[in-house]
């Protein structure tokens, strides 16, 4: 039997927010359809250990907490497939969405799920350890590195508010930035600045990462391209990427509005974005929280509004 190929609630995404957004979706007989995206699970199949999940009271890992959610979704009537969505048009109703380049799904409402992805440096060492050592997530990462010694990259809000949360676990933390000054605000500055166990790298950056299996340290290179250049290692349990993340919006823009951050608006405290049917979940439309349980809080939402704006059709 073919698979359907219209119908009332499409879900772009499958982190925890387009999981959430299924079920609830499902359990509404918005018969929903789940592309799962480029990463199926989204960014938490990325991390080991998930502890502040609620209803895990042992914890659980990424990968399982994920198939868990799929498994949820499934088994409400969640139609959850594989793909890619190459194309978006949401210029008439209902709304057509390309999937893998040629077939097209036509619907009524789209809940966007994207989620939003950690700027790396782009060092080769950053991938070979992963998960052994390269984290962008210190809430997710930063337990395993009780008593140990960890280094945060950036200079902004994101890597002082991680370096702070890692002080409260590590034995030390590196924050390495790479001007001689912490783009951060005043507050966050100070308070980096007075904590005993955060040491500033100004004026460095990161080069490459050694280790057997796990991370065990890092090359840096401080001043670079000046007369005082020089290269050094530090000894380090724990890499931590804090440059900003990057919300997955390309597909949408113009036609969804995004702030100067690149996420996307939603109005009115509600999921709604400037299409009226088109909702938004998640990390694609959170600057701020970034959490798998937020964003799980927000799929639900966004499944929520979608079924209201089908009433009103109606
Ligand atoms: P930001 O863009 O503010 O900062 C990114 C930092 O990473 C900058 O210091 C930047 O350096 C550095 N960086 C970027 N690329 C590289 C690179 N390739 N190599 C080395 N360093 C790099 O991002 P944030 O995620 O920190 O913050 C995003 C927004 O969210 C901000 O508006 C921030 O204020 C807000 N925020 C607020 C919080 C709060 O109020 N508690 C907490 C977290 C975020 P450089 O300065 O040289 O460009």
């Amino acid at each position: 039997m073919s698979q359907p190929t219209d119908t009332k609630c499409l879900i772009i995404g499958s982190g925890p927010a387009g999981y959430t957004a299924a079920i609830y979706a499902a359990r509404a007989n918005l018969c929903p359809i789940v592309i799962e995206g480029p990463q199926p699970g989204g960014q938490l199949t990325t991390t080991s250990e998930v502890e502040n999940f609620p209803g895990y009271p042992e914890g659980v890992s990424g990968n399982q907490l994920m198939a868990d959610l799929r498994a949820q979704a499934v088994r409400v009537g969640a139609d959850v497939r594989a793909g890619l969505v190459s194309a978006v048009d949401f210029s008439s109703q209902p709304f057509a969405v390309t999937v893998n380049g040629s077939d097209t799904i036509t619907a009524a409402t789209i809940i966007i799920a994207t989620g939003a992805s950690a700027k790396y440096l782009g060092l080769a060492d950053e991938q070979r350890y992963q998960g052994l050592g390269v984290s962008a997530c210190a809430v997710c990462d930063g337990f395993f590195y009780r008593g140990r010694t960890v280094a945060v990259v950036g200079g902004g809000d994101s890597a002082c508010e991680e370096a702070l949360y890692l002080a409260g676990l590590a034995k030390k933390v590196y924050l390495i930035v790479r001007k001689d000054y912490l783009r951060a605000s005043q507050v966050m500055q100070q308070r980096v600045q007075q904590n005993e166990k955060i040491e500033i790298l100004f004026n460095t950056n990161t080069e490459g990462l050694f280790g057997d299996e796990y991370v065990e340290g890092a090359h840096l290179v401080s001043h670079r391209g000046s007369s005082d250049e020089h290269r050094f290692d530090i000894a380090i349990d724990g890499f931590f990427l804090a440059i900003g993340h990057q919300p997955n919006v390309k597909l949408f823009t113009p036609a969804i509005n995004v702030d100067e951050q690149g996420y996307i608006v939603t109005y009115n405290g509600t999921t709604a974005t400037n299409v009226a049917g088109v909702f938004a979940a998640g990390d694609v439309a959170d600057p701020r929280y970034r959490q798998a349980i937020s964003a799980a809080g927000m799929g639900c939402r966004a499944a929520l509004d979608a079924e209201k704006y089908l009433a009103t059709l109606d």
